[in-house]
């Protein structure tokens, strides 16, 4: 198949250059200035848009149209209307209006909202938001939305970070402004997430219940080989994933999303796709596109994408790498260091704004990745600890030092720097100084978080990034704005800053023991588990902070708390229901049956041979009987320990008690379960073991 990239991009998508072609002049007019000025879409726009956009969809093969959105359990919900009305008897015309686009009303009842929404009040409104294009997808015409109740409070995940957003524009706007940048009017935030998944064979895939209730494996020994060799990372990409990943990249490209990298990753059947950056809603709305691809496509060619932050124990699990930056309508990022002194002191004041907001919220970035999933990796040696860091690299580390010092910088092609003056070289950044370890890098004109698991939507850590980092420009600005002289005054911002906060900075192995202890020192925060994180979002202080910049309300702060706890426990709950019926109705029959063969076995040799014969099936038998004993009284236990759940009142007390009794009996399960696949013959397990599964494509 050749394919025309530069044709097919963005063919599904209602993008600009569709627009300006279709709309009457006046109306696009109309319709650009609403989308850059954010304001309401009127009604007659809004039904030329509807029309020219409903003849485009028909054109294209679209009979349903849908209002897109992504409600707070992080996936994304659509209900399909058809375009037909009646048209007189027994006939129907395609009609699609202005209202039908600016607003749908899903029956929401059933969508998590954490308190916000009493079901006999159900009813919430869709609302588009303009600032992302309209697409079609197997056939229905998608129309991104945001979801809000009647009462006015957001309901889904676009709407808050849609306004974190506006937060961090109109801070970062004061700061540009007082450099002098008067030409700048609007600041867009970036992001580029890069998106890991494993592939299975679907013939496996459909013969394991953990992978299906809970898209990891609860049992599984490691097979012989894992990722030792280092052999996988950056490999050849076998025939039949490269035909998934080529279908993936057109369809991808199709949507106008620019997927760019794909390799292996470091696991084995593991891989990664990244697109080119855009502005944050966008690539919010793209990268939920991107997991639902990746998963309808593995599908039809015969495997399953795993999109779990951990489906396989002994090889490294999957995070989502979320690149953040600014930049202007004129072009400039601001984390790119620039070519005059000028430039370059306001790259520091804004390197100095992530400093202060890393350190001042790390509990907020930290619950930002807090999930069940991404608990079996942070901290582990495959992801960063769970505790919150910046690397900076060795360049900028040394400028941060003679900022606090005070100190005339000695770069290294000997050049002086001294800040507030003339004279400010050009900061002579190494990009390439690369830290994999640290879960917030700069990487040259950019940063890197790196904590994010693999599925979680990245509305809700991008704006818990934004509005922090938006708290700290406002107080930047605050000062500076009042300061007398300006220069000086940038001057003291900057080493008071680095001065208080140069604790988060951290450039060594964040995976060694020795940087849990040293943060220790420092008195940085370490919250190994979901349970510990979550509750700082509805901490005092942190709701204030959302109230303040206009982000969250108290309650949506407290709902998505809520939310994020329930969804813990539910969770966990059935991830403990699963083991506890594999066990009972697949493992422990499966082993017995073994163990009828060996004691057949054994009974005929030594009828045969004597009874010194058939050592091994006794031995094995022995062991065997042992660990099914072993596996019998802790499935009971669990079990118990589920209906001990019930019986707690508030979310705290169920996310606490899953935490602390029941996460160690599952993994006390599965020890003796493990051992017994060990001893059991391949053909005797009653599911596919992991060298199939890792190996199996
Ligand atoms: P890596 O070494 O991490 O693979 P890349 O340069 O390939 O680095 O970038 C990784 C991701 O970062 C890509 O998705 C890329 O588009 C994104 N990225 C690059 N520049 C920016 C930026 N200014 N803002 C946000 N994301 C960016
Ligand atoms: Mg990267």
């Amino acid at each position: 198949m050749k394919t025309n990239v530069t044709e097919i991009f963005g063919e599904n998508v209602f993008d600009d250059a569709t627009m300006r072609e279709r709309l009457p002049k006046e109306t696009y007019r109309e319709l650009r200035k609403t989308i850059i000025q954010g304001l309401p879409l009127n009604r007659k726009i809004a039904n030329a848009v509807a029309h020219a956009m409903k003849v485009w969809a028909i054109e294209k093969g679209a009979t349903h149209y849908t209002h897109w959105f992504q409600p707070m359990n992080g996936i994304t919900a659509e209900k399909h209307d058809s375009f037909i009305n009646p048209d007189g008897p027994g006939k129907v015309i395609m009609s699609f209006e202005g209202k039908e686009l600016i607003k749908g009303e899903p029956d929401a009842s059933s969508f998590p909202n954490g308190g916000l929404r009493t079901t006999f009040e159900a009813r919430g409104y869709t609302a588009w938001d303009p600032t992302s294009n309209a697409f079609i997808k197997e056939g229905v015409l998608c129309i991104p939305t945001a979801f809000c109740s009647y009462t006015g409070h957001a309901l889904d995940k676009k709407t808050p970070l849609l306004r974190s957003m506006d937060a961090i524009t109109k801070q970062a706007l004061r700061i540009v402004h007082l450099f002098g940048n008067d030409d700048v009017h609007k600041i867009n935030t970036t992001v580029g997430a890069e998106q890991e998944y494993f592939l299975i064979d679907k013939e496996y895939y459909s013969q394991r219940r953990d992978l299906k209730y809970t898209g990891r494996t609860l049992f599984g020994a490691m097979c012989p080989k894992g990722q030792e060799m280092e052999d996988h990372y950056f490999g050849t990409i076998q025939p039949r994933v490269k035909a998934f990943m080529d279908e993936l990249n057109v369809e991808l490209w199709k949507l106008g999303i620019m997927a760019k990298t794909q390799h292996n990753e470091c696991a084995p059947g593991q891989f990664e796709i990244a697109p080119i950056f855009t502005t944050t809603n966008l690539a919010t709305d793209q990268n939920q596109l991107t997991m639902e691809i990746i998963q309808r496509l593995a599908k039809k060619h015969g495997m399953v994408a795993l999109l779990h932050e951990k489906p396989f124990e002994y090889v490294n699990g999957s995070g989502k790498h979320n690149n953040w930056s600014l930049s202007t309508d004129t072009g400039i990022n601001l984390f790119e260091p620039g070519d005059t002194p000028y430039e370059n002191l306001q790259f520091l004041v804004f390197l100095a704004a992530i400093v202060k907001a890393v350190d001042d919220h790390q509990d907020l970035l930290r619950l930002s990745v807090a999930t069940a999933g991404n608990d079996h990796r942070l901290g582990a040696d495959e992801a960063p600890p769970a505790i919150l860091s910046i690397f900076t690299g060795e360049d900028l580390a040394a400028v941060i030092e003679a900022i606090i010092k005070d100190e005339d910088y000695d770069s290294k092609d000997k050049a002086f720097m001294n800040i507030g003056s003339d004279v400010l070289p050009n900061l002579p950044i190494d990009a390439t100084d690369r830290n994999r370890t640290s879960p917030f890098a700069f990487t040259g004109n950019k940063f890197e978080f790196r904590m994010p698991g693999s599925s979680q939507s990245i509305a809700g850590i991008n704006m818990i990034l934004n509005t922090t980092i938006a708290d700290a420009l406002e107080q930047f600005a605050n000062y500076l704005e009042g300061a007398d002289d300006f220069d000086s005054a940038v001057h003291k911002l900057l080493q008071n800053t680095f001065k208080k906060h140069s604790r988060i900075i951290f450039n060594g192995n964040g995976y060694s023991d020795e940087w849990v202890e040293e943060a220790k020192r420092r008195g940085l925060l370490n919250l190994p588990s979901a349970v510990d994180a979550l509750p700082y979002m509805k901490a005092e202080e942190n709701i204030q902070l959302f109230e303040h910049a206009h982000v969250l309300t108290r309650e949506e702060a407290v709902s998505r708390y809520e939310i994020l706890m329930e969804e813990y426990v539910k969770l966990l709950n059935i991830e403990a229901c699963t083991m506890v019926s594999i066990t009972r109705k697949e493992i422990l029959p499966a082993v017995m049956k073994y163990q009828k063969e060996l004691t057949d076995s054994a009974l005929a040799k030594m009828q045969l041979l004597g009874k010194d014969a058939g050592i091994y099936e006794v031995e094995i038998l022995k062991k065997g009987q042992a660990l099914l004993d072993q596996a019998y009284l802790a499935s009971e236990k669990l079990s118990e320990a589920k209906d001990v759940l019930k019986q707690f009142d508030t979310i705290e007390d169920k996310a606490n008690y899953v935490k602390e009794t029941i996460v160690p009996l599952m993994d006390e399960l599965r020890v003796p379960c493990d051992e017994l696949e060990v001893i059991t013959a391949t053909t005797a397990w009653p599911f596919p073991t992991y060298g199939k599964l890792l190996y199996g494509l």
